[in-house]
């Protein structure tokens, strides 16, 4: 039977794995468009504010989460391998976009 002393001291336990486990869930930092990198490759994370004038190639309906590079699946945010250590987000776009096939 646990006692209200070794109950009391398993509380805070819990609590701290709790606390973990939620930061070990979190997402990566996100791309910054001031990043060197993001800028290189004129990212945005919306890709509505794409450069239409500069990157001729942009077509409507082209964002990161439909990009063979994306690894995200379906979340808001997810890893591209080009920007290795943070997460660009679903909606984003860059120039080196490239259909899933
Ligand atoms: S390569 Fe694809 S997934 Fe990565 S930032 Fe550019 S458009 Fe997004």
């Amino acid at each position: 039977m646990t006692s209200r002393r070794q109950f009391i001291q398993i509380v805070p336990l819990a609590s701290a794995a709790a606390l973990l486990a939620a930061a070990g869930s979190a997402q990566a930092a996100m791309v910054e468009e001031t990043d060197a990198q993001a800028k290189a490759l004129g990212y945005v994370a919306d890709a509505a504010r794409a450069d239409k004038g500069k990157y001729k190639q942009f077509a409507a309906g082209q964002h990161c989460g439909s990009c063979a590079l994306y690894q995200g699946g379906n979340a808001p945010a997810g890893k591209c391998a080009l920007f290795p250590g943070k997460d660009v987000a679903n909606k984003g776009w860059c120039s080196a976009y490239a259909k899933k096939a």
